[in-house]
Order: C-alpha cells, then structure tokens, then sequence
C-alpha cells in the first residue's frame, strides 16, 4: 500500500494569477494531480472541457449534489463550483498529491474533512495590481470585473485560515515557494 499523497489546497483573490501558477507547479511535478471542478458557469475562450472545468448544467450539478458526489461546493459570482469527490480520494488513495484550487469557502468545507491538507492562499503585490490583471485578461465584462474586485478585498481578510501565503509578484518564484512547502509538508506527512 503506498503511503497517501498529501492534499493541497491553493486559493485567491480572482487575478491574483494563482491558475497560471498551479499550471506551472502541475508542469514541473508529475505526480501532483490537478483536481477539475464542475462548474455551471459558461466557458471562457480557450477552455477546454474535461481540462480546465467540467461544464456542466445547473440541473446537473444539483444531481451530484444530492448524489454526495462533491467533496465541497459553493457558489461564487453567481455561478455554482464543486469539486468531484472520487477523482480526489481515489488519487490521494493511490499516493498522489492532489491539487484543489477552489475558492475560500470552499476550502473551508475541505479543510474541515481533512484538517492535514496544506492550506496555501496566493495574494497579489496589491489591489491596484490584481484590478490591472483582471483588466488586462479581458475575458470578463465591466460588471463581473467590479464584481470580483469587491470580492477579492473581503476574500483578503481570510487569508489567515491558511497554513501558508505566497504572494505572486514573480509566477517563477511563487510556484517556487510552493514547491519548497511541498517538499517540506511531505516529509512531516511520512513522520507522522
Ligand atoms: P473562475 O470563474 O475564475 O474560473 O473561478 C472563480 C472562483 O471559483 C475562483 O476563486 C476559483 O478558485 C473558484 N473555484 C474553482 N473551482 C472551484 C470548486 O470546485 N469549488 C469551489 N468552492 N471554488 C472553486
């Protein structure tokens, strides 16, 4: 039986870059598995289904949420997210470290079930900073853009219910960091 793989969860403010960065750290690290969300929400240009979400109906995921089938689910700028609960449990199973990137309360909910995952938030260098980004990705309307804004300063005060906070000026740097607090959190795993 291998020794269980360690359960990462990374959240953030919207902009903060944290997808570029778990792309990265899933790029350089084979067996770390990244987690796909069912969403109700639409597709963005260049998203893939099965790769980057698995879009689903609103009907749909309100089956798999009475079918247990979501480890956590929330709502978030109005559209539903949750996490598949086999693909995770089947993996940590098989000694992989899985990577969850889902919204604070979210993680919350997660960390509840599983108090020994690694709770990581990535903050941008500043809200000026995060605002340009989201300008710049151009993918979201003037509403949805003052949306996430006002949602990214509320999510910022609880950064604290994290084990780490990686700021993101430097994606090389912070998928860096990340790696480092991996490396570490599984050594302390296999002593325990
Ligand atoms: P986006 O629409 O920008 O892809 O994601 C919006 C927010 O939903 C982000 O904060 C992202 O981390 C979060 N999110 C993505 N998947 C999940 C999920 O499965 N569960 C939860 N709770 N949040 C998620």
């Amino acid at each position: 039986m291998p020794q269980k793989g360690i359960l990462i969860v990374v959240s953030g403010p919207s902009g903060t870059g944290k997808g570029t960065v778990c792309r990265e750290l899933l790029r350089s690290n084979p067996y770390l598995k990244y987690s796909i969300s069912a969403t109700t929400r639409s597709p963005r240009a260049g998203e893939v289904e099965g790769i980057n979400y698995l879009f689903v109906a609103k009907d749909q995921f309100k089956t798999m949420i009475e079918n247990d089938d979501l480890l956590e689910w929330a709502e978030v700028y109005d559209n539903f997210y949750g996490t598949p609960r086999h693909y995770v449990v089947e993996q940590l199973n098989r000694g992989y470290d899985v990577v969850l990137e889902i919204d604070t309360q979210g993680a919350m909910k997660v960390k509840e079930k599983f108090p020994e995952g690694v709770y990581i938030y990535i903050i941008p260098p500043s809200l000026d900073e995060l605002a340009d980004r989201i300008h710049k990705r151009g993918t979201d309307s003037l509403d949805v853009i003052k949306k996430r804004l006002e949602c990214a300063s509320g999510e910022l005060s609880l950064a604290h219910n994290y084990h780490y906070i990686v700021m993101n000026d430097q994606v090389a740097a912070a998928v860096q960091k990340i790696k480092t607090i991996i490396a570490a959190e599984k050594l302390r795993a296999q002593r325990n």
